[in-house]
């Protein structure tokens, strides 16, 4: 799972440099899946769009075949687990984001999280860290604040709903934004997490990183091949 090599601000610059979707798509066509069993999965599909990538909704194991990245959106991490522990999607899932880049918001962070707190949630134990479920509080449970990250371009919108907040990372997990210390916007490897909705702005800057993870991680795949 580890991509290694990238820096948010390479990838960010060779993502820029990329050709435009057109011929993108026709030397190396890439499949991104959005998981669409609750939550906001068609924002991230039309935030993809504008960031010039065709997506595929996920609706069960079977269809997580030949996906080169996927997406877990953010929604109710509570109701998605429900419909995961069916059919064992829930191992098919992690077995996939174990193996493939992954691009996870809010619930789809609990989703990944090594350990969820408040109250306590299985989860799929991906990403080194400690989650805490609706951690800013009913009253402020839905901000949009303007705050400094890694990603080359200036400072991110970010907009929090109900927001978990990332209370411990592992050694592996590179922090990239933060917001009153706490870690908003992680990596490890090719799994990029995020606690607030970038697929709910017009910047496009954090699906352009994952873009990358995803192109990088499918080329070193074909030259293994
Ligand atoms: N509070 C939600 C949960 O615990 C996450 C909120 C979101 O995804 N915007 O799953």
């Amino acid at each position: 799972m580890n991509a290694g090599i990238i820096k948010p601000k390479e990838a960010m610059a060779s993502a820029a440099n990329a050709p435009a979707q057109e011929g993108a798509e026709n030397t190396n066509p890439i499949t991104i899946g959005v998981l669409a069993l609750q939550g906001d999965y068609e924002a991230h599909t039309r935030a993809f769009a504008n960031a010039g990538a065709r997506t595929v909704l996920v609706r069960k194991p079977e269809e997580l075949a030949g996906l080169d990245g996927l997406v877990l959106p953010g929604g109710e991490s509570t109701t998605m687990l429900k419909f995961l522990e069916n059919k064992g999607f829930f191992e098919a899932l992690g077995a996939l984001i174990s193996a493939t880049p992954c691009f996870a918001t809010c619930a789809g962070c609990i989703l990944v999280a090594r350990e969820v707190l408040h109250p306590k949630q299985r989860s799929l134990g991906l990403l080194d860290a400690t989650v805490e479920r609706n951690a800013y509080g009913r009253q402020i449970d839905s901000t949009i604040l303007t705050l400094p990250t890694e990603l080359p371009g200036g400072p991110l919108e970010m907009v929090f709903i109900r927001a978990p907040r990332i209370t411990r990372v592992g050694p592996g997990v590179e922090v990239l934004g933060c917001r009153d210390g706490f870690p908003v916007l992680v990596r490890q490897g090719d799994l990029l997490v995020a606690t607030f909705h970038p697929e709910m702005t017009s910047d496009t800057r954090v699906q352009q990183l994952f873009l990358e993870l995803v192109r990088s991680h499918k080329n070193r795949g074909q030259r293994r091949e």
